[in-house]
C-alpha cells in the first residue's frame, strides 16, 4: 500500500505571520514538506523571486492557465488574481509529500470542495490592532493597502469557522508548534497510515 502525501491548507488574514511560520515549518519539515508556488497578478514586492515566491503573470496569462485547467483553486484578492497550479500538488502528493498551501478564504473553501481529505488550518493574529501594527511594520503597503486588507481580515476571521483548526499566532515558536502537532497528528490518522499496518503484516510475515 502506497504512502499518501497530506495537502495543508493555511489561511489567515495578510500580515498575520503566515509566511514565517510556514518558512519555519518548512525547515521542520525538511525534504517531506513542499509550499505549493501560487501565481499571481500582483506585482512583484521588492525582495520577491519570480518562480520562488510566485509566478508573477499577466491577466492574460492567468486566465489561459484558468482556461486551459492548470489551476486547482484560484480567486481575487484585492485587485488581483491568485492561484494554485495543479500539476505539482498532485505530482507531490502522489510522492507521499506533505503540500502546503499558502491561500485565502475563498480557495480554502475551494479546495475543501474539491479535495476533502485536504486538512485546513485558519491562522488569526491575536488582535485586530496587532495585525494593523505588524501590516504597518512590515512597510510593503501603502496606507490605502493596508486598511483594504484590514477590512478584508475581518470578512476572513468570520470564515475561521469553516476550518478544522484555528491557530492563534501571538508567539511564533508556538503557532510553529501547534501546526507541526496537527500535522503530526494528521500524518497517523487512518487514511493516511494504513500503508503502516501492511508494513508491519508483511514484516511479520517475513
Ligand atoms: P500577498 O499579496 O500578501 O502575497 O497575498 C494576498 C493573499 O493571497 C494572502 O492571503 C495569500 O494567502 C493569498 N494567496 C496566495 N496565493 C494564493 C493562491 O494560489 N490561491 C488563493 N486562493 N489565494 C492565494
Amino acid at each position: 500500500m502506497r504512502k499518501e502525501g497530506l495537502l495543508i491548507v493555511l489561511s489567515g488574514p495578510s500580515g498575520c505571520g503566515k509566511d514565517t511560520i510556514i518558512s519555519q515549518v518548512l525547515n521542520h519539515l525538511g525534504d517531506d514538506g513542499f509550499l505549493s508556488v501560487s501565481m499571481t497578478t500582483r506585482p512583484r514586492r521588492g525582495t520577491e523571486i519570480d518562480g520562488v515566491d510566485y509566478y508573477f503573470v499577466t491577466p492574460e496569462q492567468f486566465r489561459e492557465n484558468v482556461e486551459n485547467d492548470l489551476m486547482l483553486e484560484y480567486a481575487q484578492y484585492g485587485a488581483n488574481f491568485y492561484g494554485t497550479p495543479v500539476g505539482p500538488v498532485k505530482h507531490l502528493l502522489a510522492q507521499g509529500k506533505i503540500v502546503i498551501l499558502n491561500i485565502e478564504v475563498q480557495g480554502g473553501k475551494n479546495v475543501r470542495r474539491l479535495m476533502p481529505d485536504a486538512i485546513e488550518i485558519f491562522v488569526a493574529p491575536p488582535s485586530l490592532q496587532e495585525l494593523e501594527r505588524r501590516l504597518i511594520n512590515r512597510g510593503t503597503e501603502s496606507r490605502d493597502a493596508i486598511d483594504r486588507r484590514l477590512l478584508i481580515a475581518q470578512a476572513e476571521l468570520r470564515c475561521a469557522a469553516d476550518y478544522d483548526y484555528i491557530v492563534i499566532n501571538d508567539v511564533l515558536e508556538d503557532a510553529v508548534e501547534d501546526i507541526l502537532a496537527i500535522i503530526r497528528a494528521s500524518g497517523l490518522k487512518q487514511e493516511h497510515a494504513m500503508h503502516r499496518i501492511s508494513e508491519v503484516m508483511n514484516h511479520a510475515e517475513s
